[in-house]
């Protein structure tokens, strides 16, 4: 095994470039103090011409999509072509990181750009996707943007409505969009060669490993829930305990009991919201509604997670004389990466001096969950510090941006080599 020491200068002031970009996207934001950027908002708007004016330099025609996704293309040996799709999204959670989704994107150009003055020797056509709603932030679906494009969209999703009651529906005709052509967003499988996406790590081991990239395995699938504890609202100070029916302190022992759970299980489990109504400082909590968020490496560990949350949830608080109520808002199965084109993501990784890659599996969902019902999929991570993210503090290193870069295109070449071969 041999480990990259760094890139070479034409790579370095290439990876400069890509985080002078992931700066300009950062300063598009809703929110004055940090990262905000979400589907079908004025930002969204503005990243994609940006996103569209860098497509354009490098070489690719662009086109907005029906659901809002920008795109670019390039054409290989001859027009028409099936395409292998590179990517990744631009929108961000609430106080977001500048390199979640972004550096994807921002790469996938670059890669494209460097391919351009070869495309004769392309036997497909590469496209570049930003995907305009991975996060879910403003509606609480995720993967819009890329279900969209894998024709897995679902008529019910046009009534969800964001926080200022603005429907999905609402939001895509402000934005400029037909929700009546949102099938025109999806394509078509013989139209697709594949679909490699670059992404940050978003955990830490890539930095415990010692390395700048790693090749992803799978990616797991969430199972999302809105619970609600219900129990009754009375007098702080005159009901006594006998008489409380506690709803917070219900689902506290729940909370506290996932940690447990999930480690015994192997999968993970995470109470992101949690509001208590009333509300009021001197009122018994009568009902709590809280998010669940549940994954792990293989959908059966995920599902029994699940099931052992709900039997101790029921169990407790019927114990404390509380109703408990779990309705799922999102499921999505887990996703193995396409054995072919991770070949591809192995050698370009090795390319770069790493020929034993690090293989993990992906915690975070990712758009190449959605992808991956119309075409093949494979994953790079690049090592992020501390595997911070969804938080300000997320970083990346010029020479891991710069490592990230060139394996990309690498696996893109190897793909090309294999497929001009097989032809
Ligand atoms: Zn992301």
């Amino acid at each position: 095994m041999s480990v990259p020491a760094a890139p070479g200068d034409a790579t370095r002031a290439a990876a400069e470039r890509l985080l002078r970009r992931c700066d300009e996207l950062a300063a598009v934001s809703a929110s004055p103090d940090g990262i905000e950027r979400v589907h079908l908002s004025a930002e969204h708007a503005r990243v994609n011409a940006v996103a569209a004016g860098w497509l354009r330099e490098a070489g690719l025609a662009t086109w907005q999509d029906a659901a809002g996704n920008q795109w670019g293309r390039l054409e290989g040996a001859e027009p028409g072509l099936p395409a292998l799709v590179l990517g990744s999204h631009l929108d961000t959670v609430p106080d977001a990181g500048r390199y979640d989704g972004i550096l994807g994107v921002v790469t996938a150009i670059e890669v494209a750009a460097r391919l351009a003055p070869h495309r004769a020797q392309l036997p497909f056509a590469v496209e570049v996707v930003a995907f305009g709603d991975e996060e879910g932030t403003r509606f609480g679906t995720a993967l819009l943007g890329s279900r969209a494009v894998a024709g897995t969209w679902l008529d019910g999703w046009w009534d969800v409505a964001d926080a200022a009651g603005t429907t999905l529906r609402e939001a895509s005709t402000a934005f400029g969009l037909d929700p009546a052509a949102i099938a025109d967003a999806a394509r078509r499988p013989e139209d697709l060669v594949g679909y490699l996406e670059l992404h940050i790590e978003q955990g830490p081991h890539l930095e415990a490993a010692g390395r700048a990239l790693g090749v992803v395995t799978s990616i797991a699938g969430a199972r999302r829930f809105a619970g609600r504890v219900v129990g009754e609202a009375r007098h702080a100070g005159g009901t006594p305990y006998a008489k409380r029916r506690d709803a917070l302190v219900g689902a506290g022992q729940v909370v506290v009991a996932l940690e447990r759970l999930a480690v015994e299980t192997g999968g993970i489990a995470t109470v992101g919201r949690l509001q208590a109504h009333p509300g009021g400082v001197n009122v018994v909590p009568g009902l709590v509604e809280f998010s669940l968020d549940v994954r792990a490496e293989h959908d059966a560990t995920r599902d029994d997670l699940v099931a052992r949350i709900e039997a101790y949830a029921r169990e407790t608080c019927a114990a404390r004389g509380l109703g408990f109520e779990l309705q799922e808002t999102h499921r999505a199965p887990g996703v193995y990466c396409d054995a072919g084109l991770t070949e591809s993501v192995v050698a370009g990784i090795a390319a770069t001096g790493d020929d034993d890659p690090v293989q993990l599996f992906s915690r975070a969902g990712h758009d190449a969950m959605a992808v991956a019902a119309i075409t093949p999929v494979a994953m790079l991570f690049v090592r992020c510090e501390d595997g911070i993210s969804h938080h300000p503090a997320e970083a990346v290193t010029l020479d891991d941006v710069g490592l990230g870069l060139d394996a990309l295109e690498a696996a893109v070449r190897d793909l090309a080599r294999r497929r001009s071969a097989a032809r």
